[in-house]
């Protein structure tokens, strides 16, 4: 199908950027981000939404690109998923983000489609909240009035809703640097290069033998991305072997509350949920060189 007619703004900086969702917001117009348009279009496709303006942040290179600030890598929320998982910074010191990243849809999907997009999109099966979640990313919202940042707990708000409003922007995601950190994106699919019906994200950190840091996030397990912290507790100061990450896996139910579709009903997932957490935390512990 063809959108509904809209028009359409393309201004060269956040500013610019601002100003245009605050003018056409106020007039009472429906106004649109697009970034790469990867979920953005189908939507306008099915007319599913019908924006009367959209803004385009592609012209806007502030915001694209990976750059190290201290304890942590910050992300802009206009870069490519391709260049989010090809990253050194990101390899080095968020290498579950890299892993999750690489396991987004195609080649083509992760040319176009960024960071900040999947994350605002907030699609509770979208493979980036959980590694977001585990990790304690931070989301740098700007407004006419200012920049304020939010913790991951506090930015996915819902289905498909986060803590930014209409006139605001999601500017970059500050991630915490997990340098050292073991790191698996565990993903369970029906057909390949699409949305997972789980997936589990776990990062490890191993000193003198023992699980010294633990981060495990989950995918599709509730209307927004989860942390488990059951699991995390369960891990801490334990010496990983078979039975302990079985024990601590068998926790990642705890406080979940997964859908029932067509690709399987709530018991099921909650039942594949403790198999990829095990997996994926294994796979981990076995990065993290132990
Ligand atoms: C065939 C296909 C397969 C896919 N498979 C997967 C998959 O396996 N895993 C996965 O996680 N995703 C998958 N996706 C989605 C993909 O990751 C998209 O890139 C992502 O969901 C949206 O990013 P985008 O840059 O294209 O955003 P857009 O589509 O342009 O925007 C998405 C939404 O976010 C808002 N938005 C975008 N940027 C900002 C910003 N900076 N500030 C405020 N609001 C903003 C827009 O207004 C819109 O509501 C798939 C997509 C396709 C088409």
């Amino acid at each position: 199908m063809i959108p509904a007619s809209f028009d359409y703004v393309a201004p060269g900086s956040i500013e610019e950027a601002l100003a245009a969702l605050a003018e056409h917001s106020s007039a009472g117009d429906d106004v649109k981000i697009i970034a790469g348009g990867q979920s953005l279009l189908p939507v306008l496709r099915m007319r599913l939404n019908a924006p009367e303006w959209v803004v385009d942040l592609g012209r806007i290179e502030s915001l694209r690109g990976v750059r190290d600030d201290g304890d942590a890598i910050v992300i802009g929320a206009m870069t490519p998923h391709s260049v989010v998982a090809a990253d050194p910074l990101v390899a080095q010191h968020a290498a579950l983000v890299a892993r999750a990243t690489a396991t987004v849809a195609d080649e083509q999907v992760r040319h176009r489609g960024t960071f900040g997009g999947a994350l605002a999109h907030a699609d509770p099966a979208g493979d980036l909240g959980a590694p977001a979640r585990a990790l304690g990313a931070e989301f740098v919202i700007a407004g006419t009035g200012g920049t304020r940042t939010v913790g991951a707990e506090d930015f996915f708000q819902g289905l498909f809703e986060t803590a930014i409003t209409e006139d605001e922007i999601l500017t970059e995601v500050r991630i915490p640097k997990h340098t050292g950190w073991g790191a698996h994106y565990e993903k369970f699919v029906r057909v390949a290069h699409q949305w997972p019906i789980v997936a589990v994200g776990a990062s490890v950190r191993i000193e003198g033998g023992a699980i010294a840091g633990a981060a495990v996030g989950l995918t599709n397990m509730g209307s927004t991305p989860l942390r488990a912290r059951a699991v995390e507790h369960a891990l801490l100061g334990q010496r990983p072997s078979q039975d302990v990450v079985r024990t601590a896996a068998a926790r990642a139910v705890e406080g979940v509350e997964p859908p029932s579709d067509l690709n399987g009903d709530a018991d099921y997932r909650r039942h594949l949920v403790t198999v990829l957490t095990r997996r994926a935390v294994l796979a981990a512990i076995a990065d993290a060189g132990a």
